[in-house]
């Protein structure tokens, strides 16, 4: 009789509320076929409340991974045994390596950014003023490593602008760093060399805040963190104002997601062949 062989995969998923909408699975998959990886990659949706124990289910049934997203990356840090450095400094963790019963919380979000910025996207952060919109978990997360890079200014813009000061605060010491809110961007100040929009604000399809006078007409280049199917409403108001160059967070979604592969498995996909694949714009 023949024997059928059964490939035994290791588990690894994405961790949200909700999460129905990820474009994870489909970019492991990729990633796990270019790297030759006996992987599967799975939607774990749960609510803040079934958090601690979906996370343990999931290791003890031989889980060896997760990506986290929104609203779980600040609760998820105090299920970890240990922190990365990026993870401690940005207060937010977005991949869990799961080991023999030890949990390290890293964020590859920042990295994601940097990687997609400097090398996909040929920008050079060094000595340049940068204005983030948005102060939630994605702001914190890519500030450190921006800093990195030694950029001249860091302005944080927020609704919310209590939020842009404590993010101010914590990253004071890294360097020049200040807060503002929306309304206080105005004409005749010195322009930013780079606006991130880092708030998922017009999504809903309600009016996005971005002020005019954060552009300054084919000086300023713009980078939208969300990514879509049809253009993101940041990326119709950069156009709009005249940005010099704009884009999307596509790039950033694929450096992200690499960086887990190869803190899970040692082995780094190549992300230019895998975006090919997708109806990314
Ligand atoms: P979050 O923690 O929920 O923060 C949301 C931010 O958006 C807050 O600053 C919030 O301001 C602001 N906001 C929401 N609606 C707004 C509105 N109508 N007007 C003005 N501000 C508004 O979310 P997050 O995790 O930081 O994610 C933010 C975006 O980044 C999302 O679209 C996410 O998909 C994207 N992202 C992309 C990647 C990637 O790999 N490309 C990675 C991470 C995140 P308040 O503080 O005032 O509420």
């Amino acid at each position: 009789m023949q024997q059928q062989e059964t490939a035994i995969l290791d588990r690894y998923g994405l961790l949200g509320y909700p999460v129905g909408h990820s474009k994870s699975p489909i970019i492991h998959r990729l990633f796990a076929e270019q790297t030759d990886q006996a992987m599967s990659y799975e939607l774990v949706e749960v609510r803040p409340e079934k958090l601690d124990d979906m996370v343990r289910a999931f290791q003890r049934n031989g889980g060896r991974g997760l990506n986290v997203t929104v609203p779980h990356k600040a609760d998820v840090t105090r299920l970890v045994d240990e922190l990365s450095e990026a993870a401690s400094i940005a207060g937010a963790v977005n991949t869990l390596d799961m080991r023999d019963n030890h949990i390290v919380g890293h964020n590859t979000d920042g990295i994601g950014l940097v990687r997609d910025l400097t090398q996909n996207w040929q920008f050079d952060i060094a000595g340049k003023r940068i204005l983030i919109f948005g102060a939630g978990g994605a702001a914190q997360g890519i500030i450190a490593p921006l800093f990195e890079h030694e950029p001249a200014l860091i302005t944080i813009a927020n609704r919310t602008v209590a939020k842009a000061d404590a993010l101010a605060n914590h990253f004071g010491t890294l360097g020049n760093v200040n807060a503002t809110r929306f309304a206080d961007i105005r004409d005749g100040s010195e322009p930013y060399d780079l606006v991130i929009n880092a708030t998922s604000a017009g999504l809903g399809g309600e009016d996005a805040p971005f002020p005019r006078a954060a552009v300054s007409n084919r000086h300023t280049a713009c980078y939208d963190l969300s990514y879509s199917l049809n253009t993101t409403p940041f990326i119709v108001w950069a156009q709009k104002v005249d940005a010099q160059r704009t884009r999307s967070g596509w790039g950033m979604l694929l450096e992200q997601a690499a960086e887990p592969l190869r803190l899970w498995r040692g082995v780094m996909p190549d992300t230019h062949a895998v975006i090919k694949r997708l109806p990314v714009n």
